[in-house]
């Protein structure tokens, strides 16, 4: 490693970038506010060190296409040897801390089954989803982005997807033992229940979220026998966010309308996964619900569904909630070994 003397004191802007970034992400702040971050990230570790110490020095950094006002304040206090303002005002406002039993389980959590990435509506890269989820300690993330006909959230044609498994292959060559990245989809269940991508395609994932995103208004007895098909999917892992509720925010709706008794029970029955989401505009299923399915006998997965890194530290939400409506650890998926969990899910069911 080469010694500069003369940078001994300084910390490194792009951590510190990134540190705000995921702050602000998980902070539940929109893509949009993050991006000024995200893009002067992109921006500075395109260069030189050097060339970015010098430019900072001579308050040039904003010729750099990318860097703005803020993102050059705080690479300068970061050169100085600052924690820069803003990344402190940030961290001043860390959430409160968990209660044991949630920080019992959420440290079992090995990993996360829903997560999203820019192929589709998610705001970052696979390689900085993955960089994040092994730095919050996870084994492994899935990479679960969504089916061609959501096409307002970009959804990833087979090919497309058959590329990001390539895409996958090789960054987990890169990453090295230790974390991994596992192949998946959020696949639409269409209205007829039905799913909505190649079955031979879903069979070579790793693990099938299926979830509901349109006619999420339909008569009960129309979804239930929607949900009902897509569960007896002998492809589907994961029933994702099953009531489609958002509570919080300018999109909020009420729940859709099923038999959860016929539901839950098949979930049982096939092994399928009840989502527990931990959006905290979703926070999907309900307690009610979720009470049921621990009574219906059903497993669980607690997952971020996560469009950005810092949404990727979400678990806590999932997890207050399985441990209030009182989960059994044992029936969370991701508490299992790696290979137990993909034994299961590869099972067909
Ligand atoms: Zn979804
Ligand atoms: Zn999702």
């Amino acid at each position: 490693m080469t010694c500069h003397d003369r940078r001994v004191d300084t910390r490194d802007p792009i951590a510190d970038l990134r540190r705000i970034a995921f702050l602000l992400e998980r902070a539940h702040e929109s893509t949009y506010r993050v991006r000024a971050f995200r893009g002067a990230i992109v921006a500075l570790a395109r260069r030189d060190p050097d060339e970015v110490a010098r430019l900072a020095a001579a308050g040039d950094l904003k010729r750099l296409k990318g860097v703005g006002d803020v993102t050059a304040r705080c690479v300068v206090e970061s050169l100085r040897g600052e924690v820069p303002a803003y990344l402190q005002r940030l961290e001043d406002e860390a959430p409160e801390p968990v209660d044991p039993t949630t920080e019992e389980l959420l440290t079992a959590l090995r990993g996360d089954c829903h997560s999203h990435t820019d192929a589709s509506d998610g705001g970052s890269p696979l390689y900085e989803m993955a960089a994040t989820a092994r730095g919050l300690g996870h084994e492994y993330l899935v990479v679960t982005d969504h089916s061609p006909r959501l096409t307002v959230a970009n959804g990833l044609s087979a090919q497309r997807l058959r590329a990001q498994l390539d895409q996958i292959a090789e960054l987990n060559v890169a990453l090295g033992a230790g974390f991994r990245v596992l192949t998946g989809i959020e696949v639409d269940i269409n209205e007829d229940g039905s799913l909505d991508q190649d079955p031979d395609l879903l069979a070579e994932l790793d693990i099938v979220v299926a979830s509901v995103h349109s006619k999420l208004r339909m008569p009960g007895q129309e979804m239930t026998e929607r949900m009902l098909t897509a569960v007896e999917n002998p492809l589907v892992d994961v029933l994702g966010h099953c009531t489609g509720r958002m509570v919080t925010g300018n999109r909020k709706r009420p729940e859709s309308q099923f038999d959860a008794d016929a539901v839950f029970a098949a979930c049982a029955e096939h092994g399928v996964a009840v989502e527990i989401n931990s959006r905290p505009e979703r926070l999907d299923p309900p307690k009610r619900l979720l009470r049921q399915a621990v009574e219906a006998g059903c497993v669980f997965t607690i997952d971020t569904d996560a469009h950005a890194p810092g949404q990727l530290d979400w678990l806590r939400n999932g997890c207050e909630r399985a441990v209030e409506c009182e989960v059994p650890a044992d029936r969370v998926l991701n508490t299992w070994p790696l290979e137990k969990l993909l034994t299961a899910t590869r099972s067909g069911g």
